[in-house]
């Protein structure tokens, strides 16, 4: 069965005792059951609900894992994760990840023993540090959030296991229409179903895949020992918005083509980044293992401060919001942003700057997001 089948398909049989199609949403809380612990499969939605299970089923066939966990968010999904460390415990993590990942470990787990050290995991002469400093995970992301860069997977993956490590991938910029993580040889892959998953801006949830009983477990008791689970009506919600994940993505990607293409060209560029461009450092790479692009697109302009706020907020079709990943166009401005959290001297160091705009290229016709880019250039 392909990706577009599985994604219409699993998990979403039609309803057995009244034959809906589509299948129904249980919003309870509690579930009776026969005789003191003798359940129906479920008894109590913190620790499971059909929703999930449905949701679950889906994205484990779409990311060729055996085992999906859901979660309430992309955040409670990393929550789950660094959860399952101890006090001792240290990440090595590459050093251009998304922001609010950075805050978690910083403000949250630091406190309590946990510590990540950053290194640019996209230059394999970095990878020694691997075995080197001997973490319990390595934290990675590919492309990016928001420089694009690409790390190779596969060669990470087999770096961390001969290291006696895992590697965690949030795959959250590529979905699982573009790359699958764990057939790469990734222990863990993590996404923010709040983005392209479901695709509709409409509700926020995450998901954890893995191949490994052991992992599966700790995601499990952590969706319901820490309180990460989801609502069983966003799950519905998220479930509806990925059987139309694979025909988006193609739009996406031939959509951030076409605008990558139009930015390249323009006078007040400095750098385009965006994988499936010939010009991207790593694009050999990008083809390797991505199966095309995602619709994020990332420009340094080279206009001054006021010039790039101007610009951005002079947009029709791009609306100046963070988030990602929907079929509506979207434009964030990271440095005051969605990396605000990261210190100034740390963002700029790895190359977030102010002349750097983020685009979440949506599903509308691509020469109208062209010509409402052209229109606010022409008014500076
Ligand atoms: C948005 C995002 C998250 C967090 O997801 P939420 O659903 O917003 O909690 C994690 N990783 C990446 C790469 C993201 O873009």
């Amino acid at each position: 069965m392909e990706f577009e089948t599985v994604a219409i398909h699993v998990g979403q049989e039609p309803d057995q005792e009244t034959g809906a199609v589509i299948p129904p949403v249980y919003l309870t809380s509690t579930f009776a059951q026969h005789a003191p612990g003798q359940t129906r499969g479920y008894d109590y939605t913190r620790s499971g609900n059909p929703a999930f299970t449905r949701l679950g089923a889906t994205l484990a066939r779409l990311e060729q894992a055996e085992f999906a966990t859901v979660f309430g968010s992309g955040m409670a999904a990393v929550n789950a994760v660094i959860s399952t460390l101890s006090s001792g415990d240290h990440v090595l993590a590459e050093e251009n990840i998304y922001g609010c990942t950075y805050r978690i470990y910083d403000q949250v787990f630091k406190k309590f023993g946990i510590t990540i050290r950053y290194v640019d995991l996209s230059d394999p002469a970095n990878y020694p540090e691997i075995a080197k400093q001997n973490p319990t995970l390595v934290w990675i992301e590919s492309p990016t959030n928001p420089l694009l860069k690409i790390l190779d997977i596969e060669a990470l993956a087999t770096a961390c296991h001969a290291a006696g490590t895992e590697l965690l991938v949030d795959n959250t910029f590529a979905s699982p229409y573009f790359q699958n993580p764990l057939s790469l040889g990734a222990d863990l892959s993590l996404s923010s179903t709040t983005k392209y998953i479901n695709g509709h801006s409409d509700c926020l949830g995450g998901v954890v895949c893995t191949n490994s009983h052991a992992w599966n477990e700790k995601m499990i008791f952590a969706q319901k020992a820490v309180g990460l689970n989801p609502s069983p009506f966003d799950c519905w919600l998220i479930s509806r918005g990925l059987k139309t994940l694979g025909i988006r993505m193609e739009k996406h990607f031939e959509n951030a083509l076409a605008v990558a293409t139009f930015l390249e060209n323009l006078d007040c560029t400095a750098t385009v980044r965006y994988p499936f461009l010939p010009s991207h450092p790593q694009h050999e790479l990008a083809k390797k293992q991505m199966r095309g692009g995602s619709g994020m697109v990332t420009a340094i302009f080279d206009l001054p401060l006021e010039q790039v706020v101007k610009l951005i907020s002079n947009l029709q079709f791009f609306s100046l919001a963070e988030s990602l990943g929907g079929i509506e166009s979207l434009i964030c401005h990271p440095a005051s942003m969605t990396h605000a959290s990261i210190p100034k001297e740390e963002r700029e160091a790895v190359g977030i700057t102010d002349g750097l705009v983020r685009f979440s290229v949506g599903i509308e016709n691509a020469a109208d997001l062209i010509e409402d880019l052209q229109t606010a250039l022409n008014t500076l």
